[in-house]
């Protein structure tokens, strides 16, 4: 498949870069140029700028109920596009169609409810301590916002921005990812055409860290958000607290999974296998660090392998793939530098561990065991189709692993006992924890981490707060 090359978007027309750069698109599945992105540059990025600014004022001062209306048309436009967006995800991306599909109805779902919250930016009446006084909050939007998104849910990870900043009234920059940028054109496109204003939203695409040290601290910018790696994510914060900018940040994780004794150990299988090798593992809430109980390690080991042993892995296009390639190159040599070196301090491997042929960039679902807490795996990301299963044998050993590293994005549990559940909704140190089921990522619940997992939420009742100022005015009558 070969795709029109996407153009940026700025004061609501779609435009190649003013210098007329681009960049390829590769699909991971074929190594094949696919199509070309629009690379902006500095006087791009000012247009992106002025545009955001001037809309801020006219989006801000149309009534939540409108721009309710705007973003539920948004939302219909995006269902039924579906299946075409689907394709364009999975040429740039490499996920399975049906997993590409899915996000994309996932992302009208989102807008719904950021739609629907637009509705409910609710201030307040606070008594007074003397009558004749009236004292209320109101909300108001930040302003305008850049936002940064990456390639592994190329809708997913804007929507969820796009739809907050919206919603509350803010105009929008966003830097989408460069790696699988036609989808989320479509996403803007679906606004578009829904009748958002000219400017509300805007599009570019460019060197990540050029454009990032160009908005953030740029004066009309007043708020960021970024989803990506913990290190970046430091880096942006730090830019936009030196500037006195309000920022969210959706980074990396680690995830523990918990799987004690007296759990139903074939459904923790059949779940987990499924959602570690969803999108090859480049997942920020994938689980990473299994944690099983002693008296059934060897039942789990066996079981996940062989779940791991028999996944499909091909090109996405293919009805039957239940796993595409890595999105990256650059995540093959990274994978097998983490697993070689988990091996090198005595990790077994029980099954994968390779690339897969030498066209298209296919990783064998791996499973490593008993790796020890000092191999680099332990440690870091491996943000790919890599688990980690290692034993424990009391709570107490269980949480202490579960909690040793600074991130704290997604948690798992599996476990029959009341008595463990309440433990460890208590005492995980993670954003999310789901036990004996998958839940995480639904719009109306809170999606977010703790530590070098991020700050702030982009799900749940408390999302929109980020987009929102809270005034105070207090009147004598
Ligand atoms: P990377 O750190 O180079 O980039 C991650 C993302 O950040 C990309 O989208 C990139 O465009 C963006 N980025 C990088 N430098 C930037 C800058 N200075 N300003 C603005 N944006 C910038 O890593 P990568 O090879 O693309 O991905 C691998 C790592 O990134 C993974 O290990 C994972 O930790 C992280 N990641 C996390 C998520 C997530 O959902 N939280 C998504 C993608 C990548």
């Amino acid at each position: 498949m070969t795709y029109p090359d996407t153009l940026l978007f700025i004061a609501g027309e779609w435009l190649p870069a003013q210098d007329g750069r681009s960049l390829p698109v590769i699909d991971p599945a074929t190594e094949e140029e696919i199509g070309r992105v629009a690379h902006a540059g500095a006087a791009d990025l000012d247009a992106a700028l002025a545009a955001a600014r001037a809309a801020f004022p006219i989006w801000a001062a149309t009534g939540a109920f409108d721009r309710y209306k705007l973003m539920r048309k948004a939302a219909e436009l995006l269902r039924g596009r579906a299946d075409l967006i689907a394709a364009m995800m999975t040429a740039e991306q490499g996920k399975p169609l049906a997993q590409s599909k899915m996000e994309v109805l996932a992302g009208a779902d989102t807008i719904d409810w950021f739609a629907e919250e637009a509705r409910r930016t609710y201030g307040q009446v606070i008594p007074p301590r003397q009558g004749g006084i009236t004292q209320i909050t109101i909300k108001q939007p930040v302003g305008p916002v850049a936002a940064f998104t990456p390639w592994n849910f190329p809708i997913n990870q804007v929507v969820r921005k796009l739809a907050a900043a919206l919603a509350s009234g803010c105009s929008i920059i966003v830097k989408g990812p460069e790696e699988t940028p036609a989808s989320p054109a479509e996403l803007i496109r679906c606004f578009a055409d829904a009748g958002l204003p000219a400017g509300v939203a805007n599009l570019v695409y460019g060197d990540p860290a050029e454009v990032s040290s160009y908005l953030i601290p740029h004066p009309v910018i007043r708020k960021v958000s970024f989803t990506g790696s913990t290190p970046v994510g430091k880096q942006l914060s730090a830019l936009a607290g030196a500037h006195m900018k309000r920022a969210t940040m959706e980074l990396g994780g680690h995830a523990p999974v918990l799987v004690f004794d007296d759990a139903d150990v074939d459904s923790a299988i059949a779940l987990m296998a499924t959602h570690k090798f969803r999108n090859a593992g480049q997942v920020c809430v994938s689980p990473t660090r299994f944690l099983v109980q002693q008296g059934i390690a060897d039942r789990f080991i066996e079981g996940f392998t062989e779940a791991a042993r028999a996944i499909k892995v091909g090109p996405g296009i293919d009805p039957q793939s239940e796993m595409g390639p890595l999105a990256n190159e650059r995540r093959i040599p990274a994978l097998q530098r983490l697993i070689e070196d988990a091996v090198v301090r005595g990790a077994q491997l029980t099954t994968g561990g390779q690339r897969i042929g030498n066209r298209g960039w296919f990783f064998e679902p791996t499973v490593l065991t008993d790796v020890p807490a000092e191999a680099a795996i332990m440690n870091e990301e491996p943000f790919g189709p890599v688990a980690i299963i290692n034993r424990f044998a009391s709570t107490d050993d269980a949480l202490a692993e579960a909690n040793r590293l600074p991130f704290g994005l997604a948690s798992y549990a599996f476990t029959r006992s009341a008595a463990t559940a309440h433990r460890l909704e208590q005492e995980i140190r993670a954003g999310m924890l789901s036990m004996n089921h998958l839940g995480l990522a639904l719009p109306e619940t809170p999606f977010g981490g703790l530590g070098d997992s991020g700050m702030g939420t982009e799900g749940g009742s408390e999302a929109i707060e980020a987009y929102l100022e809270t005034r105070f005015v207090t009147r004598m009558d």
